[in-house]
Parts: structure tokens; sequence; C-alpha cells
């Protein structure tokens, strides 16, 4: 059982301890998400996750009136499901994510038609969604991005390629960025592309921890101009929001892993003996385990810090999103390396947790902005304002 103490810290309500409550009953009851070692089709626990959340933690994904329970997205009960099921399982973990993610655009600035005909369906697990942002020659330059769309009659026309889309083939739509061919900042444009549609192909490759993934070929895909999310000309802005909400999640996901992965050691360090010891005995893995348990502390105060910021604060969580994506998904690596190390051999074994956790955190650290990015995000925030008052 994962460490809860954190609970009574002031970022959080009583309806985030009730949220925990009911997220730790949905674990007991669903022997899908307690006993996961990461065997069996992607395609398929994905979809069985995404119905067992339907109409119950989905509801924190998108906001009311559309499905969801509260009028704006609220971060911290985002980030407090994504890291309770981290704990649990990754790809459960991804399910959950991926609908609030690929469905964030709409929810914060979709038109309500938008909203009224894919948010309840993604509230209810009938509907799956995806963000396709990423391209082959454009990742975290986004701006670099080549895939255009242009205007004929009542449709857009859409040509390029996006990669690296999670729930590729999966999706029931696709949350599409692309620019119009006159360029500038504001030439972008968010568009919703439902599976499916003529002129949209699809190819799937594998990563190191399965899940769904794949690359978007689009050949004069013709959209209605009612697809367009938000305002034409908005894309990039609408983007930078949504992942800006998101980043704190990853982070959370992150916590999820690296809690899991200091219970498992400190499990092990605990009954392993050698040279007539217990590990724990031993003051290096002392060391070890505090480091690890300092690591993890400083994520969660950092994580909550910025789903509070962007909650409570109502400010732009920009900076705080960004250090608690770096922070959570850096330290979390090292806390499961750790972990690894302190199981020995058992910590590497095809299938076990630690194993499992090794490969679930990988990415991490490199989709919705690599580490690198983050800094960079920092620093330009922090030299923007140096000096000022
Ligand atoms: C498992 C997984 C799932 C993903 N899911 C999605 C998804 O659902 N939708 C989607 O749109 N995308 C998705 N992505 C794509 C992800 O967001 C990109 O991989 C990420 O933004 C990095 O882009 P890139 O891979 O092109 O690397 P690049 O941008 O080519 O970067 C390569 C390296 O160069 C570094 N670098 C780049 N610029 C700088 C700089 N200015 N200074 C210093 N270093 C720099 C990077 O930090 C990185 O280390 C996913 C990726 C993975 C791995």
């Amino acid at each position: 059982m994962p460490d809860r103490s954190f609970l009574a810290w002031p970022f959080f309500e009583e309806e985030h301890r009730e949220l925990i409550r009911e997220v730790r009953t949905l674990i007991e009851r669903n022997a899908d998400l307690r006993e996961d070692c990461g065997g069996g089709d992607p395609d398929n626990r994905c979809g069985t996750f995404v119905r067992m959340f339907g109409n119950g933690l989905l509801k924190h994904a998108v906001p009311a009136p559309f499905g969801g329970n509260k009028q704006e997205l609220d971060v911290r009960s985002i980030c407090l499901i994504r890291e309770s099921l981290a704990y649990q399982s990754g790809l459960a973990d991804f399910a959950f994510a991926m609908q609030g993610l690929g469905s964030c655009p709409i929810s914060l600035f979709g038109s309500d038609a938008l909203k009224k005909k894919y948010l309840p369906k993604v509230v209810a697990g009938e509907m799956i969604a995806a963000f396709a942002i990423s391209e082959p020659e454009a990742g975290s330059d986004l701006r670099s991005m080549q895939t255009t769309a242009h205007r004929d009659g009542d449709h857009l026309v859409i040509n390029g390629t996006k990669t690296w889309i999670s729930n590729a083939d999966l999706a029931d739509f696709y949350i599409v960025f692309c620019r119009y061919p006159e360029g500038g900042e504001k030439s972008y444009v968010a568009l919703v592309v439902q599976d499916k549609t003529e002129g949209l192909s699809i190819h799937r490759f594998d990563v190191i921890a399965p899940h769904p993934i794949g690359t978007l070929e689009f050949k004069d895909c013709l959209v209605p101009v009612s697809a367009v999310v938000g305002k034409e000309g908005d894309g990039l802005k609408i983007a930078l929001a949504t992942l800006d909400v998101f980043r704190p999640t990853v982070g959370a996901a992150a916590l999820g892993f690296a809690r899991r992965a200091l219970d498992e050691a400190v499990g092990w360090a605990k009954k392993r003996k050698a040279f007539g010891k217990t590990l724990s005995e031993f003051q290096i893995t002392q060391a070890k385990v505090a480091e690890m348990a300092l690591a993890i502390d400083a994520s969660a105060l950092l994580v909550y810090r910025a789903a509070w910021t962007h909650d409570v604060l109502k400010q732009p969580a920009t900076r705080e999103a960004a250090m608690a994506k770096l922070h959570a998904t850096e330290s979390a690596q090292h806390v499961i390396d750790e972990a690894v190390q302190i199981l020995g051999g058992q910590g590497v074994l095809a299938g076990s947790v630690t194993e499992q956790l090794y490969r679930e955190i990988r990415a991490l650290r490199i989709y919705e902005g690599t580490s690198e990015i983050q800094k960079l995000i920092i620093a330009n925030q922090l030299l923007k304002t140096a000096g000022e008052g």
C-alpha cells in the first residue's frame, strides 16, 4: 500500500481524500489493476481500462456539464488518479491519462457543439482520444511542424505526417495540429479528425514499454470546418495550454512509479539476507532508501504545488509544471534504478515489477517535452521576469 501521508498537506481538500478512497476501492475490486505485470495485448488492456474508468474516474478528465464533475479541470484530482494508477500499472495510467490529454483541447477551447459531441463519450469510456502534434521533423521544435491544412469550401484538407502518436489505431478521434500554408505564429490550427476518415492511414510500431503508438499519414484528408477546435490560428496556443495542464500529471505518474519502486525495494531489503544480516541493516542500503524517499517527497511537493497553482491560484503554472515534470521524471528514473540495484538479480527478472518500472519510466523523460525542453522553459520564465520589481 503506497504512503498516503502527503494527503494531509495543505494542497488537498476532503474531496481529494475521498477520491483516493474511491480509487483504492476500484483497485481492490479489479484484479486487472492489481496483477499487472505487463503481459497481454496492450490494445485490449487499454480498452478494458477505459471501460473500467467510464463514468467513474473519467469524470475527472473533462469539465462539467459535459460529463465531468467540475466546471474546470481539477489538476490535483488528475494527478492523484495518475499517481495511484501508475503505482499499480503503467498501462492503466496511460489509458486514463490519454482520455484527458486527447480531449483537453476540446475541454479548454472547443465549441459547445464539439464538447457535446465528444466529451460525454470520453467520460463514458465509449470513445478513445488521442493528441497528435509530433512529426518526424518536429518534436521538441513544434513550430517547425509541416503538416498543412488548407481551405476547400466548407472543409479543410490535411496533408502531412504525425508520429509518436499514443493510441494510434485505437483512438476514435485525434486532435491534430496543422498549419496553414501562409505560415507565421497565427497559422496553426487544431482539428478533430475521426478514425477511419478517408485520407488517414495509420502504421504502428513498438516502444520499450508496450503501449499503443504509431504514425498517422494524411493524404488529402478532408474534415469539415466545424471540426476546428477554438479559433483558427490559435493552434499553438491550444497545444501549449494543454501541455501546461498535463505536464504536472506526467510528474504524478512518475511519482506513482517511484513510490512503487521504493516499496518494492524496502520490502526486499527487509527480508533478503547477506553476510548474516538483512540488507536493510547495512548503512549503504539505508542511505539509498533515504535518498529515494527524499527524491519522492521533493517530487510530490513540486507536482502538487503545480497542480494547486493551477486549481486554486488560477494562475498560469508554466514554470511550476515544467519543474514538476522535470524533477519527478528524472528522479523517478534514479529511484527505480536504485530499487533494481537493491533487488539484485531479481530486479531485472523479465516480468518482475522493478523490471517493468525500469522500462515504463524511460519515455516519461521524453514525451510532453523532454527534460532539456523543461529546463529551457524554466530558464525562459525566470529570465523573462528576473530583475522586475
Ligand atoms: C512513448 C512516447 C509517446 C508519445 N506520445 C505522443 C503523443 O501522444 N502525441 C504526440 O504528439 N507526441 C507524442 N510523443 C512524442 C514526444 O512528445 C516527442 O518524442 C518529444 O517531444 C521529443 O521529440 P523528438 O523525439 O522528435 O526528439 P527531438 O526533438 O529530436 O530531440 C532529440 C534530443 O535533442 C534534445 N533537444 C532538442 N532541442 C534542444 C535544445 N534546444 N537544447 C538542448 N537539447 C535539445 C532533446 O531534449 C532530445 O534529448 C511521444 C513520444 C514517446 C517516446
